[in-house]
């Protein structure tokens, strides 16, 4: 059966682009997908000769992101916040796309031939009213792209968008997941936390994001944690290939995620939301809890590394979970950490209780005595077993799932939603 097509002239003008993002290919009509690569082949073929032969990855999340600021403007009823919300996202990935060092007149160009390819979907459906709202949204949009692209340049430096690296050292501590090892060609500033989209010579203009795992440092060392996901388009190919000697490149560094050393405020009997304002009290900083699943302990190792140059910091309680025990690759020296870091806790928690066979760990050192006990379970159950957490500070970092169901797990038990920081997920 057809899917139902919703006629334009019924829906506001934003919804009514909207709609037409989600129209399936007629006999007279293209969908987006195909009219948009037309139109850029005819109209801008320079942008479109920048592009990846194979668009499919690039035009899904632009797509989405463009379905989502059509929503969200259309929702927001003029409400400054949530137009600025969608502004930071265009903000951001023009911040990202400064790496293929777009400019100005091909933000413009691409608007074009977006506007043409809409009109194409919608053939006689198209009307005036439609083609204007398409320009006047899109240039709000564009202008916010070009603004992150200078911020970008104004940060990074126009020659700093891309950095070489070669692989020194591979390590492949359990089955599909490659530690990777580099050297960057000349020194490279970003935060502990933060993520890049890298390029690999094991799958053509491919960028793919990736946290570091250490700090910044001036030996140019970096490294990276890498899983195989299955189906995936690069990933099982990096973790197979990848060998010292092959050079990657890596992209403006861009994410927030931070542990808080803050000073907060310690509560008196009496004090808070009740009673009399709390009082800082110097070396207090808030309890923080960090849950990392799978390869999401890159960028919280990072984060610990970077903290521990300070004698004082906030209590860490760090969660670090994966499917089967032996998978839990970084745990002995997340437990050497531990061991020097009064203010660290490393609890492992693992979905199963036994390795399967194929997960030979016959060589690996028995886990230390040192240990907070394993806990069994799910990441989310496990974490949430324990209350809301309300009173911290918390850091999600994995894979996509487990971080949005986490979220929503301590969300549903309390914890404040502001007090909850991760990289963005895919389409969001
Ligand atoms: C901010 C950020 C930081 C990241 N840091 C790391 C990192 O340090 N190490 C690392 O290995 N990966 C990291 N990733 C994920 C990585 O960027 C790729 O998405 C992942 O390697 C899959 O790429 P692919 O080309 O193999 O699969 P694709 O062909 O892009 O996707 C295949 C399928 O896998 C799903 N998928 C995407 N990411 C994951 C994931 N992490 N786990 C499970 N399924 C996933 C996709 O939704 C899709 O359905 C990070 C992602 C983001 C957004």
């Amino acid at each position: 059966m057809a899917a139902q097509v919703t006629p334009l002239d019924q829906l506001p003008p934003l919804f009514a682009l909207r709609e037409l993002t989600y129209r399936e290919p007629t006999k007279k009509k293209p969908n987006l997908r195909t009219a948009l690569e037309q139109r850029l082949t005819t109209m801008s073929p320079l942008v479109r000769a920048e592009l990846p032969r194979d668009l499919d990855e690039q035009y899904t999340v632009l797509v989405r992101l463009y379905r989502l600021a059509l929503t969200r403007v259309e929702e927001s009823a003029g409400e400054r916040a949530a137009v600025e919300a969608v502004l930071e996202l265009f903000r951001d990935l023009g911040f990202d796309l400064a790496k293929y060092q777009v400019s100005e007149e091909q933000f413009a160009e691409f608007g074009a031939a977006m506007r043409e390819a809409l009109a194409d979907v919608a053939g006689k459906e198209w009307t005036e009213e439609l083609g204007r709202t398409q320009t006047q949204f899109y240039d709000i949009i564009a202008r916010a792209l070009a603004a992150g692209a200078s911020e970008a340049e104004e940060e990074l430096g126009a020659n700093r968008f891309l950095v070489g690296a070669r692989v020194v050292d591979v390590q492949r501590p359990t089955r599909g997941l490659a530690v990777v090892r580099l050297l960057t060609d000349v020194p490279m500033d970003y935060l502990p936390g933060q993520y890049m989209s890298v390029l690999t010579p094991y799958k053509h203009a491919v960028w793919r994001k990736l946290s570091p795992s250490i700090p910044a440092n001036p030996a140019r060392q970096i490294e990276f944690h890498v899983r195989a996901v299955e189906g995936g388009t690069l990933s099982p190919a990096l973790v197979a290939m990848v060998a010292p000697g092959d050079r990657w490149v890596l992209s403006t560094p861009l994410g927030e995620l931070e542990i808080a050393r803050n000073p907060a405020p310690a509560r008196a009997p009496g004090e808070g939301a009740a009673g009399k304002p709390p009082q800082l009290v110097r070396g207090d900083h808030q309890d923080v809890l960090i849950i990392a699943g799978g390869t999401g302990i890159a960028p919280v190792r990072s984060l610990i590394l970077d903290i521990s140059r300070f004698g004082d910091n906030p209590r860490v309680h760090l969660f670090y979970g994966a499917r089967y025990p032996g998978e839990l690759y970084d745990l002995h020296s997340l437990v050497s950490m531990s061991a020097h870091s009064p203010w660290l806790t490393v609890q492992p928690v693992a979905e199963e209780r036994e390795d399967p066979w194929w997960l030979d760990t016959s060589g690996a050192e028995p886990f230390p005595q040192t240990l907070h006990r394993f806990t069994y379970g799910r990441l989310d159950k496990v974490v949430t077993a324990y209350g809301g957490w309300g009173d911290r500070q918390i850091i999600l970092a994995g894979p996509p799932e487990m971080i949005s169901a986490t979220k929503k797990a301590l969300i549903a038990r309390g914890a404040p939603p502001e007090n909850i920081q991760h990289d963005p997920l895919p389409g969001t």
